[in-house]
């Protein structure tokens, strides 16, 4: 659909009402799946092969952009195949400097993967004052950051970062996907690209995996296309409608998730077995202006710290009936993590202390559920603690 300037419609109605179906001529209200992997050549669109493009790709990705309010967004296989798409236009040699902090597969894919095609990375505290300095100093050939962090919810100043980019001309990427363009605009606050794995909140139901790269600037628009083609890094058109069905209650889904979450998180701060609790837009967060400035509502992720040992603090997580223990997190079902043992389990002792995932940290991801039910599981697996 052209934007008509006449007519600035809201985002919930955006993601709604998305651009064309492809099949106008059967007036259907949802957008068919289109799984043919050939098109005939010369078609008016311009589709020939679905690994370059498809009309469920093209679909999302208009929705994507329409919500991120930007140019361009590309979609792709999952969250870590947008991740690989980026780092596949760099050089051998090419430095990313890194948050200290990164959701674990990137670690895993720039350690152990891209480090044998000689990539260097380098990975510091984005939330300290050296940072900027830092970026000077080893003039990066990309910025990789992500705002909250993952468990530990650690705010970074987004637009302070991408200023001191811009000035020495140094791409930044933001992985927006604890967020998404709902509540935080990483290219409005300077940021070349945002990341979000749209398996998370954007589909919202655990059924389907995918990831997106938005950004403002076609030449890595073009860059995307290329990699989605040439590494084969596309989703499926099936998964793409998912996610196109699924977009269509991120705003409802999220403001019950946050509203939800925020009131957990200031339930849980004062239960006597836990020692804190951690959300961005809780008052006793370390960097709640900056939260405050940067994001329009806290999200629907807490981290909490029980006042338990390993084992106890596994059977809490086991022990819940809304909250199933398991890895991922953004759909309509509350679900718990314990990030010492499954998440960030290929990190040695020492890392691991050194961003503060001990063996008592456990991560919410707050559902949709009524938030009495999920108020009254945690507190009576809590007090079972005591
Ligand atoms: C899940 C996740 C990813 C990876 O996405 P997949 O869709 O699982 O490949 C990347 N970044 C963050 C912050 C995530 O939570």
């Amino acid at each position: 659909m052209q934007p008509d300037k006449s007519f600035n419609p809201g985002i919930s109605t955006r993601v709604i009402h998305h651009g064309k179906s492809y099949a106008d001529n059967t007036g259907t209200v949802m957008p068919p799946i289109f799984p043919s992997s050939t098109f005939s050549h010369g078609n008016p669109e311009g589709f020939d092969y679905t690994r370059s493009g498809n009309p469920n790709f093209r679909i999302l990705e208009s929705v994507l952009a329409s919500l991120e309010e930007c140019k361009y967004s590309t979609v792709f296989a999952s969250g870590v195949s947008a991740i690989t798409a980026i780092v596949s236009s760099l050089q051998s040699g090419d430095l990313i400097l890194c948050e200290e902090n990164l959701y674990g597969c990137t670690v895993r894919l720039f350690e152990q993967v891209f480090s044998k095609f000689r990539l260097q990375t380098k990975w510091i505290d984005f939330s300290s004052a050296d940072s900027i300095e830092l970026i000077d100093n080893l003039n990066p050939s990309m910025i990789w950051i992500e705002s909250p962090t993952n468990p530990l919810l650690k705010i970074i100043d987004l637009k302070k970062i991408c200023d001191k980019a811009k000035e020495n001309q140094i791409p930044v990427v933001v992985d927006n996907t604890f967020s998404t363009a709902l509540l935080q605009r990483p290219l409005d606050l300077g940021a070349t690209l945002s990341l979000t794995s749209t398996t998370k909140y954007i589909n919202g139901h655990s059924d389907a995996l995918g990831g997106a790269v938005c950004t403002q600037d076609i030449c890595w628009k073009d860059r995307m296309n290329f990699a989605q083609k040439s590494l084969g890094l596309q989703p499926s058109p099936f998964d793409c409608w998912l996610i196109t069905r699924g977009i269509k209650t991120l705003p409802l889904r999220l403001s019950r998730q946050v509203e939800n979450a925020l009131a957990l998180a200031s339930e849980l701060g004062t239960h006597p077995a836990v020692a804190w609790t951690r959300y961005p837009f809780k008052a006793d967060h370390p960097q709640y202006e900056l939260a405050k400035k940067q994001m329009k509502s806290g999200g629907a992720i807490i981290t909490v710290k029980l006042k338990a040992d390993q084992k106890q603090t596994y059977a809490f997580c086991k022990s819940l009936r809304y909250f199933t223990m398991a890895e991922s997190l953004g759909g309509v079902e509350s679900l718990i993590c314990h990030p010492a043992t499954m998440t960030h389990a290929s990190l040695n002792t020492e890392t691991k202390l050194k961003l503060g995932i001990d063996e008592s940290l456990v991560r919410l991801s707050v559902g949709c559920e009524d938030f009495s039910d999920l108020k009254e599981d945690l507190s009576q697996h809590l007090s079972r603690l005591l």
